[in-house]
């Protein structure tokens, strides 16, 4: 099983190939996607194909890895007999070399699928680039803009007190006794630093002082890029917004363990998500109340 979170990326994007598709001469390993969807064989694995075997779809260059050149083809929909599987079940399931790869692909797809129109002027864009870039053409009477994928940064973050207590909170649309740390999007114009305060200040009407950056998790569904964050909380009284969030609680190591194993306190699935690294750097001690 990967680490979905901090790993390194395991592929080359090798850029400067992406210009006139140089890539296509190099006989590439081909995943076919269709949005979130991945083609699959058993394994679960990433189903690679020939270029020749490929439906016909839009063409994202992904880079090198082990020698190998690869590709990705998005279609609307992909064939039931490739075995089409949602990346969000499948990326704990795949080893680093691959999901790197899928990630890459399924963030690219999504922002191909989402921006055929300019938002400028409202003319169809021109793919370039291997799937890199959007190009309003002039030539198709528009207005010569380009436009590049986008990225949505979102913080998440473990919030502890002077006692080492670790805040943690339940969406409203989560079962009874299911808790993680708080996240939210960053605004426009917004400091990473100022994003986790006002989130957490938002959710919970904590105050939050000195933050620390902790890594990072791509999560493209479809364009986040999440930032894990330690704070350290300067006031403990909890508020929450009852939008947003149903309920929040600061807990002990001791508590946290004691629920959880009781399975009265249901934490993020373990090793997949940058909750879970959060929640368990502070258990086991790397995050204390005296960094
Ligand atoms: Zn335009």
């Amino acid at each position: 099983m990967s680490i979905f979170a901090f790993d390194r990326s395991h592929h080359d994007r090798q850029g400067a190939l992406r210009k006139d598709d140089l890539w296509r001469a190099e006989d590439p390993r081909v995943l076919v996607l269709g949005g979130e969807h991945v083609a699959t064989t058993d394994g679960p694995a990433v189903r690679w194909i020939s270029l020749q075997e490929a439906p016909e779809g839009e063409w994202i260059y992904l880079g090198e890895q082990h020698g190998r050149h690869h590709a990705a083809v998005v279609v609307d929909r992909v064939a039931e007999e490739l075995g089409p599987m949602s990346l969000r079940i499948l990326a704990p399931l795949l080893d680093s070399d691959e999901l790197s790869l899928a990630l890459h692909g399924v963030a690219m797809a999504r922002w191909l699928m989402s921006t055929p129109f300019c938002p400028v002027c409202g003319t169809r864009t021109q793919v370039r680039q291997s799937g890199h870039l959007r190009v309003c053409s002039v030539d198709d009477g528009g207005c010569g803009k380009s436009h590049f994928p986008r990225t949505d940064p979102a913080v998440i973050m473990l919030i502890t007190d002077d006692e080492d207590r670790a805040l943690l909170g339940r969406q409203a649309a989560w079962p009874e006794g299911r808790y993680s740390t708080l996240a939210g999007f960053v605004e426009p114009g917004e400091t990473l630093e100022d994003a986790v305060r006002r989130e957490v200040d938002e959710e919970v009407g904590v105050g939050v002082g000195e933050v620390r950056y902790a890594g990072s998790q791509p999560w493209p569904f479809p364009a986040s890029l999440m930032l894990g964050f330690h704070g350290r909380a300067t006031t403990t009284e909890i508020t929450i917004d009852e939008v947003e969030i149903a309920e929040a609680r600061w807990v002990t190591r001791e508590e946290l363990k004691a629920e959880a194993d009781a399975g009265t306190l249901l934490l993020p699935p373990r090793g997949v998500s940058i909750s879970s690294w959060l929640v368990e750097s502070w258990l086991r001690e790397e995050i204390t109340a005296t960094w």
